[in-house]
């Protein structure tokens, strides 16, 4: 945990959220500021400031992520349909809050696509 951080705040309940999901390993919330009809953030519950930051002891938290999308996609009705993640890493992407983080985007179909 890094006492400076956000979402290290945000997973300790020290700043308020809008829980969608939460395990061991795992905290998933609403973006304040959605960029589309459902925008979940979903972070692990270590302070791993960005993807580049990753070692292999992180494996778990990694893992424990993916699954956790799936749930949130099941749990949130928005499996079928379909959804895109984005994870923004570093300077060039644009990251604002260094604590890794899996935006999760649903709800309507994407028609600006990147890649
Ligand atoms: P990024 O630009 O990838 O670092 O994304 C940071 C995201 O955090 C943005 O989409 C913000 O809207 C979101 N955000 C910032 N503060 C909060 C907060 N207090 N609760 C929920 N989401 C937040
Ligand atoms: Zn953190």
């Amino acid at each position: 945990m890094d006492n400076d951080c956000l979402f290290c705040k945000i997973i300790k309940g020290e700043v308020p959220s809008t829980k969608v999901y939460e395990d061991e390993f795992v905290y998933g919330f609403k973006d304040i500021n959605p960029a589309a009809p459902i925008h979940i953030l979903v972070v692990p519950k270590k302070h791993i400031a960005s993807l580049a930051e990753l070692t292999d002891e992180d494996e778990k938290y990694v893992w424990a992520i993916h699954k956790a999308m799936n749930k949130i996609a099941e749990e949130q009705g928005f499996k079928e349909n379909g959804y895109r993640v984005v994870i923004n890493c570093g300077k060039d992407s644009g990251q604002e809050v260094m604590h890794l983080h899996y935006h999760v985007l649903a709800g309507n179909k994407f028609g600006d696509k990147i890649v």
